[in-house]
């Protein structure tokens, strides 16, 4: 009797606290469920805004700010500040639009909705997948206390981390410094190059470049992807008497005696540790889990399944993807999310009235390559991995013009124009300087 009793009142209590989280739960259902208000979700949506409704269009994003990354790199340089690559979320995201300030936490592409952390569901109509990669600090031991207490270690890649690189590059004396690229996706792959450089000059103009050792250890089996631009990037190395290690990959940081384990990923045996007076480190990097686990949307490596050049999911034809979080072989950039916002955005809108698909990504991305305070080598290719230039001169030299491009203009460009939804890539410019006027875009790929 005295059990029955117990479970009875059990049950009351979890009856009732079954309902409590029912009330509580909201429900929303539009027609375009952004997920993601970053660079490739923002300004996408700014897009949709001009025509949808405020409840047509809706942007589930849990941020309360929105970051311009590509200055992150500048700012570990220490001439530019956290604050200029910072704006309040509210600010960027269209005003046409409603946000639910939440995250995706479950991905139900059979019956259209989703479900959020805080339990609310939203149904849509179509569905735009822009949640971006995450850093994965934790992945490699040692270091996220390293990063979290002061010490050599630093990383460019988080907004909490970027301002302390300059920290450690001015106390940085003699010894060795290592920079370093990991062994999985990544966004912006010129992004751990560019600081190696950043900080080779900032040596140099103090006069202490011959008291420290620089070395690059990358897992890759190529200092660049591209070989026009690695090509002007070794020599750069060997001038700048920059060591490059390949297939090298950092397993373990002991920030409390200054060391650093790299692995040989030729030889994964082989493992070698290292002193170290300052240590950059790119983390390892992932789509969020809850999209990696959903194998209906997402590929084995946990990307959003689409077609590589109508970015329409293979399988659900209201559901998109751009960005760092998109199957899409491409280098992951802004620049190259920019290319891709109107082809979502015409590509969408033609599913949406029950038209073919117009348009078609050719892979396009572009990595200012920072190779110091005032010089950048403007590295901008496809697919392929051909040079797909905007300019009508060889872009791997080290110029100053592109150095300026890259920090004063492009920011503006980002603000402004990009996440305006007015700004699809250098395309048209390319085809004007190239003196290209009559050509015609390619039609979407099936
Ligand atoms: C150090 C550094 C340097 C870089 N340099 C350059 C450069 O020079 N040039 C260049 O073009 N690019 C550069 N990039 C890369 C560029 O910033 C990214 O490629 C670009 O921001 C990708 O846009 P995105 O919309 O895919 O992702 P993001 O802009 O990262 O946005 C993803 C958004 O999704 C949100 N989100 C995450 N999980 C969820 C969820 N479960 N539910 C809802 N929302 C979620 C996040 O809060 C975030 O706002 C750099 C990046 C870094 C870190």
């Amino acid at each position: 009797m005295v059990v029955l009793r117990i479970l009875y009142r059990n049950f009351r209590i979890s009856e009732r606290r079954f309902s409590a989280t029912s009330v509580n739960r909201d429900k929303y259902s539009c027609k375009i469920l952004v997920v993601g208000g970053g660079a490739g979700g923002c300004s996408t949506a700014a897009k949709f805004a001009r025509t949808l409704k405020k409840n047509e269009l809706i942007v589930l994003e849990p941020s309360e700010y929105h970051y311009y990354q590509p200055l992150f790199t500048i700012i570990g340089g220490g001439t530019s500040t956290i604050q200029e690559a910072r704006r309040k979320e509210s600010d960027v995201l269209p005003k046409n639009c409603t946000w639910i300030k939440d995250k995706a936490a479950l991905y139900d592409p059979d019956k259209s909705f989703v479900t959020t952390e805080k339990g609310d569901v939203i149904e849509y109509d179509y569905m735009l997948i822009a949640v971006g990669l995450e850093l994965r600090y934790d992945l490699i031991p040692g270091l996220q206390e390293a990063l979290d207490k002061s010490s050599n270690v630093c990383s460019i890649y988080s907004p909490k981390y970027a301002p302390q690189v300059f920290e450690v590059l001015k106390n940085l004396k003699d010894g060795a410094a290592h920079f370093t690229f990991p062994n999985s996706p990544v966004k912006c792959p010129g992004a751990p190059q560019k600081i190696c450089y950043i900080s080779d000059h900032y040596l140099r103009k103090q006069n202490r470049r011959d008291n420290v050792n620089i070395t690059y250890n990358t897992s890759l089996p190529v200092i660049f992807g591209v070989k026009k631009y690695a090509d002007a990037l070794w020599k750069l190395c060997k001038s700048r008497n920059i060591d490059v290690n390949l297939r090298t990959n950092l397993v373990n940081v002991n920030s409390v005696n200054n060391e650093a384990t790299f692995q040989n990923l030729d030889n994964p045996d082989e493992k070698k540790t290292v002193k170290f007076s300052m240590l950059h480190v790119v983390p390892p990097m992932a789509t969020p889990l809850s999209l990696s686990s959903n194998k209906k949307i997402s590929n084995e490596a946990g990307f959003v399944n689409v077609h590589k050049h109508t970015l329409q999911h293979i399988v659900y034809p209201n559901i998109f993807s751009i960005g760092d979080c998109a199957s899409t072989p491409n280098s992951k950039t802004a620049a190259a999310a920019a290319a891709q916002t109107e082809v979502v955005f015409r590509n969408l809108s033609a599913v949406m009235n029950g038209q073919s698909l117009p348009l078609s990504y050719d892979g396009y991305a572009s990595c200012p390559l920072v190779t110091g305070y005032d010089k950048c080598i403007l590295a901008e290719f496809d697919y392929n991995l051909n040079p797909l230039e905007t300019f009508p001169f060889d872009q791997d030299k080290e110029l100053r013009s592109m150095y300026i491009l890259k920090k004063i203009f492009m920011p503006q460009l980002y603000w402004n124009l990009m996440l305006n939804g007015y700004w699809n890539g250098p395309a048209l410019f390319r085809r004007i300087m190239h003196l290209q006027f009559m050509d015609k875009k390619p039609p979407a790929k099936s």
